[in-house]
């Protein structure tokens, strides 16, 4: 069967032939895959700047957005069935004892940093026909969520913020306010973000570099957000968009953008990073200001990173909400539907919001 891979010592990206997954345990599900969605970690990836074959392997298959369909399940499967549609979590834990996340299936905190991510680091993604995964690994999908199912990998970005949103808040039992939500980047991760807040009825903000007029703009006016330009707005009037925020989620990787933010941050409020600033040029900002007030004004910044089964099963709730909401908004978050041949150009030239190869209908 064909997938996408890199050769990353041979810094070369191509189609390849692999042979395909059998099932090996009697929790393990063959599962077809029917599109993969592509993101910013796949073109670092693809640029040689981040990830790594599995041990002893020159080469990593690409792909950890995954949609698929499960066609044959171990003798001990009790949760999947012949048809099924899943998606699939990416980090698998490390294999350290003293790993107290891991060995409770929380490798989303993975405290050594020796955990293997699908596609990304040290184990082969879905960029391929077929997969096999252990049942603990899939998520099922209800079928009314088919076509816009390769979403929800990047949605768990914001479920699993908010459910840790929610455990922040929970530090103000007094406080019952209208909710007022900041995203940083109109990226599929900022549109989504958005749309999570906004299907809470909280006001929603989204500051991004493009136009006030193209198709960004427009599609987060559509989910009743209100969309500010940075082409418009500077980073210092963002206050008076709505704010100040109780929530900011930043999803550009910009540390400049992030902390330039945080005046806009409510007394109390909570700033989510989730974005990776790419390379390490030093930045220069008045941090002591920034800092001042994180401090006077009880304020959190907290990271994010992966998610936990919890969060993909939050995630297919959210987007079937999204659909009851505003399905035409959802679908058009999928721009370009390309083959699994036209993956690796796709990959170099990136075009549009949210990319999906198709394996399978
Ligand atoms: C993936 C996460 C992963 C992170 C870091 C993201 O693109 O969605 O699952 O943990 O990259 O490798």
């Amino acid at each position: 069967m064909r997938a996408v891979a890199v050769f990353p010592e041979r810094r070369e990206l191509r189609i390849v032939e692999v042979p395909p997954p059998i099932l090996q345990g009697d929790h393990d599900v063959l599962v077809r895959v029917r599109e993969v969605g592509i993101c910013g970690t796949d073109r670092e990836i693809t640029a040689f700047h981040y990830g790594s074959p599995a041990e002893g392997r020159d080469a990593l298959i690409l792909g950890h957005e995954v949609l698929g369909e499960v066609v044959e399940v171990g003798a001990a499967v009790g949760t999947l069935k012949r048809g099924d549609l899943v998606a699939v979590t990416v980090r698998r834990p490390c294999g350290e004892s003293s790993c107290a996340a891991c060995r409770v299936e929380r490798e989303d905190f993975c405290a050594t940093g020796r955990f293997h991510e699908r596609g990304i680091k040290g184990a082969d993604g879905f960029m391929t026909e077929f997969i096999v995964e252990d049942e603990r690994y899939l998520v099922q999908v209800p079928a009314r969520l088919a076509e816009v199912g390769v979403l929800l990998e990047p949605l768990t970005v914001a479920t699993k913020a908010a459910l840790e949103v929610e455990m922040v808040l929970k530090r103000f039992p007094w406080e019952r306010h209208h909710l007022r939500a900041l995203v940083l980047g109109a990226g599929p991760i900022g549109i989504l973000s958005a749309m999570m807040f906004a299907a809470r009825d909280a006001t929603t903000v989204v500051y991004s570099r493009e136009r006030a007029t193209g198709p960004r703009a427009d599609l987060v006016r559509s989910i009743k957000a209100e969309y500010v330009s940075a082409e418009d707005t500077p980073l210092e009037e963002l206050a008076a968009h709505g704010g100040p925020f109780n929530i900011i989620l930043e999803a550009v990787g910009n540390a400049r953008v992030a902390f330039g933010a945080m005046h806009a941050l409510a007394p109390n409020g909570v700033c989510v990073f989730s974005g990776l600033p790419a390379g390490d040029q030093p930045t220069t900002m008045e941090l002591n200001s920034i800092m001042r007030n994180i401090v006077l004004e009880n304020q959190m910044i907290m990271g994010t990173v992966n998610a936990s089964r919890a969060a993909f099963q939050s995630a297919v709730e959210q987007l079937g909400v999204f659909m009851s909401l505003f399905p035409e908004s959802v679908r058009s978050l999928i721009t370009d539907r390309v083959s699994l041949e036209e993956a690796p150009e796709l990959l170099r030239n990136p075009s549009g919001i949210k990319q999906v190869l198709c394996l399978a209908a």
